[in-house]
């Protein structure tokens, strides 16, 4: 047994912080979706760095880690949405930056190891940038987009996509929405089955906002254009005559064991024979 064993279904994860653990670096983010195991993993972590034989899992380090009771290891929630700067550097730094109570070693490096924290106000925030620009649309046919969303600091919100000043003509159907906690949205631009080719100041005149609520505030962000919009001539129909079909020679056709002429035509298959 180890403290590993408290992780379960992360092999890959655990066979990189049981390398972590041998030589760490000042910190470590495990980010998964709630339930994922990242506490369970931070934990068995914890207990890696602190136990003499690098997580035994049995040792009192170890069981101390494991029940919530190591001195040297302490867990902080968030009291918000993200841990603040105010309790990083009131209540975290202090610690971090003091002697172990117990353990034999802090992060790495001795006293000569110099922790650089990097501090700032969370700010969420998006940014969004389409892909499949300049399209070339058939009239009566319609061409796929790509939106994709940066979500920034934690903003995880729905973001809604503004189309406006298409070419005559020319659609999309907006809004189109990135869901919350999604990255991507695929939209579609259509040209009328009667659209005619826009100038060249109509094709390049689309604008696309993206619009979305941050801490009760509507935002709205610029997105990169569609690009210059082209109208692809309707695709051609073509009438080719089809091929002679050969003329249908209605004589009688014998096969084995038929009787040939027979008197009355005989559809019955039980005699093996058809007349045609
Ligand atoms: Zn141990």
């Amino acid at each position: 047994m180890t403290i590993w064993d408290s992780v379960p279904g992360h092999a890959d994860v655990v066979a990189q912080l049981q390398g972590a653990a041998r030589q760490p670096v000042h910190a470590y983010l495990l980010v998964g979706p709630p339930g994922a195991g990242a506490r369970a993993a931070a934990t068995a972590f914890a207990g890696a760095l602190v136990c003499e034989n690098g997580g035994c899992g049995e040792c009192r380090d170890c069981v101390r880690v494991l029940s919530d009771a190591h001195p040297d290891v302490l867990r902080w929630e968030p009291e918000g949405a993200a841990i603040s700067v105010e309790q990083v550097r009131d209540e975290i730094v202090p610690i971090a930056f003091g002697s172990p109570v117990e353990s034999a070693r802090r992060g790495n490096g001795g006293e000569r190891f110099v922790y650089r924290l990097l501090l700032y106000d969370a700010k969420p925030d998006f940014k969004v940038t389409i892909t499949g620009v300049e399209p070339t649309i058939a009239a009566g046919a319609g061409k796929e987009f790509i939106a994709t969303a940066t979500r920034i600091d934690g903003f995880d919100g729905d973001i809604r996509l503004e189309i406006s000043g298409l070419p005559k003509g020319f659609s999309a159907l907006t809004p189109l929405v990135i869901q919350a906690g999604h990255l991507v949205a695929k939209g579609t631009i259509n040209a009328a089955a009667d659209a005619t080719a826009p100038s060249e100041s109509e094709a390049t005149s689309a604008k696309v906002t993206a619009t979305a609520m941050i801490h009760g505030q509507t935002t709205t962000r610029e997105v990169n254009g569609v690009g210059k919009m082209t109208l692809a001539s309707k695709p051609k129909l073509f009438v080719e005559p089809a091929a002679p079909v050969a003329e249908v020679v209605r004589e009688p056709i014998t096969l084995p064991g038929m009787v040939e002429n027979p008197a009355e035509p005989n559809t019955d298959p039980k005699n093996g024979a058809m007349t045609f």
